[in-house]
């Protein structure tokens, strides 16, 4: 029978050309001298300049965040990146000399650092320009093609990433691929040489199941509960500062947002009225008219997050308004640990608190939870932050403040369990997305010294 062909303009896989492209970029070896990684990287640093005001916007746009936060988060610590990168990138790559065995002496023995081919990152809403460009930054930085795929749901910064930054980079080893679960889905049926995935752990798993169909390594920066213990011996206004600051940022929707508090009946009744002073100090007293408070991203997430304000009794805050997507900083109090706000990532601008009979009791809450992307502890004394820190785990831990650890760059930032696995920035970027080939070079020549090795077998043969 005959067949016809499929017209010229039908494409049963749209992925198809793109890929095929990338991978010819890569076998050409186009993406691995340190001359043609730091033009990537400082082409992205031009794009963060020349579209600062146009970057600021869309963030607004997305998720009303102001000048101030897309300058803190987003923009400067892509910048941050890139620069770290650049005036690191020959020491990183450089052969790493390691010690030999009495068999080996005559050998030189190395690890190198190879890029691990094509890399695919898929990145989410919250904070939409770091979350891509910064795990883009280490992908280029190690000499990769990168298939970059933005939150479909931040649509005004899925635009500007998927029409401005592709003029700055080189076409033939990067491109941005559109499109939400369905889309993703699809292009993850394609085989890839590293996946780096931020977003929910239900999706984080539906990426992994998907790369173990090709066995290819993820990186997967996951989310969770946050918890926050505020010991009895602490100065309330101060914690209340900082935990306010890191609760409400970017109205909630942060990974490494503290969750929940944990702290006595006491701490709670001196935390309330230092919270309220917070609240209205940074966002003034009707907090709806403050430039400085964030939106919920969408339709989804504000009416999940106006179901959580029905648990437990709402202390400070609870105002929302649909027609702006608004929910108001909000503290909740008398919540029980069976309640969906104690159960599930809250990611938006309300803060639990349940009480506990002390440190012993909190580590146990902790404990018998999922194992955390971040942990706070706040208290006076050092050893109350000393032990939870050695009595937990978690994917990061600070004491004495909030999400800070993040932003260093000489830290690694991930999860562990269930919060995640892998970590990045700064050079742990550029070793996640390396390869550490092992590297043995025999001279040719002096057989008769490694000939030694071979049988028949002597006493000195068990001495190599
Ligand atoms: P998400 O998991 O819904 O989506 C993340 C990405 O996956 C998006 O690009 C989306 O298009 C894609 N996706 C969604 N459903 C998919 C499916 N069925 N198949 C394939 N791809 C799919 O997460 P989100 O709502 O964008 O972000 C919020 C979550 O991300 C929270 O859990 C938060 O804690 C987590 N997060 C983690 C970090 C971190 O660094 N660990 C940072 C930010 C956010």
């Amino acid at each position: 029978m005959h067949q016809c062909a499929p017209p010229v303009s039908f494409k049963m896989d749209p992925f198809e050309d793109t890929l095929r492209r990338l991978r010819e970029a890569f076998s050409s070896g186009l993406t691995r001298p340190a001359e043609f990684r730091a033009a990537q990287l400082k082409a992205l640093g031009c794009f963060l300049q020349d579209h600062r005001e146009l970057l600021q916007q869309a963030l607004a746009q997305d998720l009303h965040k102001s000048v101030a936060e897309s300058e803190m988060s987003e923009i400067s610590i892509a910048q941050g990146e890139i620069d770290w990168a650049l005036r690191n990138l020959h020491s990183w790559m450089e052969d790493e000399n390691v010690s030999k065995s009495l068999a080996t002496q005559l050998d030189s023995a190395f690890i190198r650092k190879e890029p691990f081919g094509l890399v695919l990152i898929i990145a989410p809403w919250n904070y939409p320009l770091n979350l891509t460009l910064v795990p883009l930054v280490g992908a280029l930085a190690a000499g990769n093609c990168v298939v970059l795929k933005p939150s479909e749901i931040s649509q005004s910064t899925e635009k500007v990433l998927a029409e401005v930054l592709p003029r700055y980079l080189d076409q033939s080893c990067f491109a941005v691929v559109l499109g939400g679960p369905e889309e993703t889905g699809r292009l993850l049926e394609h085989k890839f040489d590293y996946i780096f995935f931020t977003g929910s752990p239900r999706v984080g798993k539906i990426v992994m199941t998907a790369a173990s169909k090709h066995l290819t390594p993820v990186t997967l920066e996951l989310g969770g509960k946050n918890p926050c213990y505020v010991d009895d011996d602490c100065d309330p206004q101060t914690v209340a500062n900082r935990v306010a600051f890191f609760r409400y940022f970017n109205a909630g929707q942060t990974c490494v947002a503290p969750d929940y508090v944990l702290c006595s009946p006491e701490t709670q009744e001196r935390l309330l009225p230092a919270l309220q002073n917070a609240i209205t100090r940074f966002y003034g007293e009707d907090p709806r008219s403050s430039p400085d408070l964030g939106r919920i991203i969408n339709e989804k997430h504000f009416q999940r997050l106006r179901g959580l304000l029905g648990c437990g009794r709402v202390a400070i805050g609870g105002q929302s308004d649909e027609s702006e997507r608004y929910i108001a900083p909000t503290v909740l109090v008398d919540v029980q640990d069976a309640e969906p706000v104690m159960q599930e990532e809250i990611f938006g601008p309300i803060l639990p608190i349940m009480n506990v009979r002390g440190l012993d009791e909190a580590i146990d809450v902790i404990n018998r939870r999922e194992k955390p992307l971040a942990l706070y502890a706040f208290s006076n004394r050092s050893q109350v932050v000393e032990q939870v820190l050695a009595r937990t785990s978690s994917g990061g831990f600070c004491g004495n403040d909030g999400f800070m650890h993040v932003t260093l760059n000489s830290l690694p930032f991930g999860g562990v369990g269930a919060s995640g696995m892998g970590s990045y920035h700064g050079k742990f970027s550029f070793d996640t997305f390396s390869h550490r080939r092992a590297c043995l070079l025999c001279p040719a020549g002096m057989e008769k010294i490694y000939s030694i090795r071979y049988p028949p077998y002597t006493p000195r043969s068990l001495r190599m």
